[in-house]
């Protein structure tokens, strides 16, 4: 089986993806309809899970006839547990079945990831209140932010910084029990805890935390009986004085189906949220992940990662790795030049549309549709307008009479005329610069997430 997907994997990919990460790659028999990859390497095996496992299953759907679940694992000398969260951000089915003890478990997952410090979390504007009350939180716990409430898009920082206040707390009182806890995993020990008839021990363990932090708080969406138990656990501690950090990639008030009660526990402290980085911080988070691994890189390298890459920290670290890797492999100068055909630049290869750029226009300026196509001259208006002709200008392949006729029909002069005012204010405003450039990542993340 594996030599047929190989064969059609060859096919679908480019030869340097192909030759570096999927030929070294093996894999066992199919059982359960579940079929498991071996690599060489954990790099090789984060990067198979983060972008091919996808094609993978569909090759391998294709062959079999049928949808089979793909594991991707590193062959021999992997580090047990180091890159278990991201195996579990796949579909790992819960593991439930498994006997567990809870305490050992805990102990496993608080000693990981020993990035997640604060000396490696990079502030920008993004993320400044976050930051400065996980600092807090963890100098001085159970004080003014309880609980802190950590909210922010995918990839954004929150599990770094709640790791960083585990382990800062830690440093500073090593005596302090911190416990780390995905809600996957709060959910998890407590169904394990109700088999094997064993609450107690669960409830103790728990509710002996001077610093609880949970994680993705989301995944309480649904699930009454967790919600149940979490709003005791939460109420114990909170009344105790004990520390409680909750992360969500949304505020309380938006988490469906989640109980009043909790909500307005969630909503008690502080809430943070975290927003995507602009490019001057993602090329400062370039930078540092750079000198960690003791790569230089120039410049331009730097800004054309940062700029390619907006909306998730992760997936910018992604491409820094990977350019590394290839770049190393293929003996290439690390430039950008090299880098261009390589990383699949996200944002040149979606179109955004004009209905989505005027959304974003009328959203970021509060004005309606149908006042940018309007021939309204108010002044608000019109500056909106001005804007949207210059960013659909930026973004879309559209003639200048195809933009003027998005904006309620207007004459292709006066689409040339906002999009050359609208530059060259932007050079000598950086305010300006800086609103265009949060449009324009808003604009990109818009169209990546619509099919
Ligand atoms: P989230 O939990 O919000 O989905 P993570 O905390 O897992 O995101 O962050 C994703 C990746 O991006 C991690 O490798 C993390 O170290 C990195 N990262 C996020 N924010 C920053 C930052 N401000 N500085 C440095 N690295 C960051
Ligand atoms: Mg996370």
């Amino acid at each position: 089986l594996w030599s047929q997907v190989l064969e059609r994997l060859q096919k679908e990919l480019s030869r340097p993806t192909f030759e570096t990460w999927i030929k070294t790659a093996t894999a066992e028999r199919l059982e359960n309809n579940c079929l498991v990859v071996c690599t060489p390497d954990p790099l090789a095996r984060n990067w198979l899970q983060k972008y091919y496992i996808n094609t993978i299953a569909d090759v391998v759907h294709d062959i079999v006839g049928h949808p089979v679940e793909i594991y991707i694992t590193v062959a021999k000398g992997d580090e047990v547990g180091q890159f278990h969260e991201s195996q579990v951000n796949g579909k790992l089915p819960a593991q439930s079945d498994v006997k567990q003890t809870i305490a050992p478990n805990q102990q496993s997952t608080n000693e990981l990831n020993l990035d997640y410090v604060f000396s490696k979390f990079v502030v920008g504007a993004n993320n400044r209140m976050a930051h400065a009350a996980s600092l807090a939180v963890a100098e001085s716990p159970g004080r003014e932010f309880n609980p802190l409430f950590l909210c922010g898009g995918v990839g954004l920082g929150k599990t770094h910084l709640m790791r960083a206040i585990g382990h800062y707390r830690r440093e500073i009182c090593p005596d302090s029990k911190v416990f780390y806890v995905s809600t996957e995993q709060f959910t998890n020990d407590l169904i394990t805890a109700i088999r094997q008839d064993s609450m107690q021990s669960f409830r103790q363990h728990y509710r002996a935390a001077d610093v609880l932090l949970v994680d993705d708080i989301q995944f309480l969406e649904g699930k009454e009986y967790t919600q149940e138990e979490f709003f005791h656990t939460f109420n114990t501690l909170h009344e105790a004085g004990k520390q409680v950090v909750i992360a969500s990639d949304r505020p309380p008030n938006q988490i469906p189906s989640l109980q009043a009660r909790l909500c307005s526990r969630f909503s008690m402290g502080l809430i943070a949220d975290i927003q995507p980085p602009d490019l001057e911080t993602r090329m400062a988070i370039l930078q540092k992940k750079a000198e960690d691994k003791k790569i230089q890189l120039s410049l331009d390298v730097i800004e054309y990662i940062a700029a390619n890459y907006t909306s998730n920290i992760r997936e910018l670290e992604g491409a820094l790795t990977k350019a590394i890797a290839y770049i190393s492999y293929c003996g290439l100068p690390m430039s950008v030049a090299s880098l261009a055909p390589l990383l699949e630049t996200p944002n040149q290869h979606v179109a955004a549309t004009p209905e989505l750029i005027l959304k974003a226009i009328a959203d970021f300026y509060q004005v309606s549709i149908e006042d940018l196509k309007s021939n309204s001259r108010r002044r608000e208006i019109s500056w909106a307008r001005q804007i949207g002709m210059y960013l659909m200008r930026q973004h879309t392949d559209l003639s200048l009479p195809r933009i003027g006729e998005e904006f309620g029909g207007k004459d292709h002069t006066t689409v040339i005329y906002s999009c050359d005012k609208i530059t060259q204010l932007r050079d000598s405003d950086r305010t300006l610069a800086n609103t265009l450039r949060q449009l324009s990542d808003r604009i990109n993340m818009n169209s990546r997430s619509s099919p």
